[in-house]
C-alpha cells in the first residue's frame, strides 16, 4: 500500500512479487510495515528478498512485521497434528543466529521488529497494532483479527488512513463475524477468491463465492476486489461473479497483477 505516493505497507509476500515490484519501477526503501496473514508458500516465499532488498538500500532501521501467533499441535485431529511456527518463530528460523539467512546480521542497520497477533478464530476480537510516528502523522491505524483456514494460523487486517480504509481477508475458509466486523463499511475489501461454489480439492480451505459475497454485504465495504485465484476459479470467474452479485450489490473489482487501485 502506497500512502502519498509512496510504499509504506506490504500485505503477503508470496512467490513473484519481488519481481512485481521491480517491475512495478516502485522504490520500496520507505516501506515501515510489512503484514503477513499467514506463512503458506504463497504469501511468504518472497519475504527474503524484499527484507534484502530493503537493506540494500542503505536502511538504517528496523522493518516491522507483523503476522499471526503459531499453534501447538493437536493430536485429535490428523491435519492438525503438527504445531505451527508464528511470525516469531519463522522469522527466527530465516534470520536468526542459526537461520538459513544469518548472514543478514552482518548489514548496517539490519533487524526486523516482530509482533505476533492472536490468530485462534474462536477468539473474535479486533486487535489493534501500534504504529511509530510517522504512521501516526499520516493518519494511518492498523487491526487484525484471527480467521479460519485449515491448520493454518491466519489473521485479517485492516488499514485505516483519514476517512479511507482497506480490509484484507488473507486466505480464509469461511463468512465469519470477527471477518465481517473488521470489514464494516470499508473502503475496499480485498478478499480470498480462489475456490468455485462446487466442491474442488482443498475447497474447505477458502471461501465460497456465496461466503465472499455475505461478508462484503453485511460488512457494507464499498467495493469488493477480488484476489487470488487459483486454478480452479480460473475457467468459471464470470460464474462464480455472479454468485457474489447475489448476495452483494456493491461494486466488484477483479484485482490482475500491476494494477493500481485508488481510494479517495
Ligand atoms: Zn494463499
Ligand atoms: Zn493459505
Amino acid at each position: 500500500m502506497s500512502v502519498n505516493k509512496r510504499p509504506r505497507i506490504l500485505v503477503d509476500a508470496g512467490g513473484g512479487i519481488f519481481e512485481r515490484i521491480g517491475r512495478s519501477g516502485m522504490d520500496i526503501s520507505t516501506l515501515q510495515q510489512i503484514l503477513l496473514t499467514h506463512l503458506h508458500i504463497d504469501h511468504t516465499s518472497d519475504l527474503a528478498a524484499v527484507v534484502m532488498d530493503l537493506y540494500m538500500c542503505d536502511r538504517t532501521v528496523p522493518i516491522a512485521l507483523a503476522g499471526p501467533q503459531g499453534r501447538p499441535g493437536n493430536d485429535a485431529a490428523p491435519e492438525n497434528a503438527s504445531p505451527q511456527p508464528g511470525v516469531n518463530e519463522f522469522v527466527r528460523l530465516l534470520f536468526g543466529a542459526d537461520g538459513a539467512w544469518r548472514y543478514m546480521n552482518t548489514f548496517t542497520g539490519f533487524g526486523i521488529d516482530v509482533r505476533e497477533l492472536p490468530s485462534d478464530p474462536a477468539e473474535a476480537a479486533i486487535h489493534s497494532i501500534p504504529v511509530d510516528e510517522v504512521f501516526e502523522d499520516l493518519g494511518i491505524s492498523i487491526c487484525a483479527t484471527a480467521v479460519p483456514h485449515g491448520m493454518m494460523p491466519s489473521v485479517a487486517f485492516r488499514v485505516d488512513c483519514d476517512e479511507q480504509s482497506v480490509v484484507f481477508s488473507g486466505d480464509v475458509s469461511q463468512s465469519t463475524e470477527a471477518l465481517i466486523a473488521l470489514a464494516k463499511n470499508c473502503s475496499m475489501l480485498v478478499h480470498d477468491f480462489s475456490v468455485p461454489e462446487r466442491d474442488v480439492a482443498y475447497g474447505h480451505l477458502h471461501a465460497k463465492p456465496s461466503a465472499v459475497g455475505r461478508t462484503a454485504r453485511e460488512s457494507g465495504a464499498k467495493v469488493l476486489l477480488l484476489s487470488h485465484f487459483m486454478p480452479a476459479i480460473e475457467g468459471e470467474l464470470g460464474g462464480a461473479i455472479d454468485i457474489v452479485r447475489r448476495e452483494y450489490g456493491g461494486r466488484i473489482e477483479v484485482a490482475s497483477d500491476l494494477e493500481t487501485y485508488e481510494l479517495r
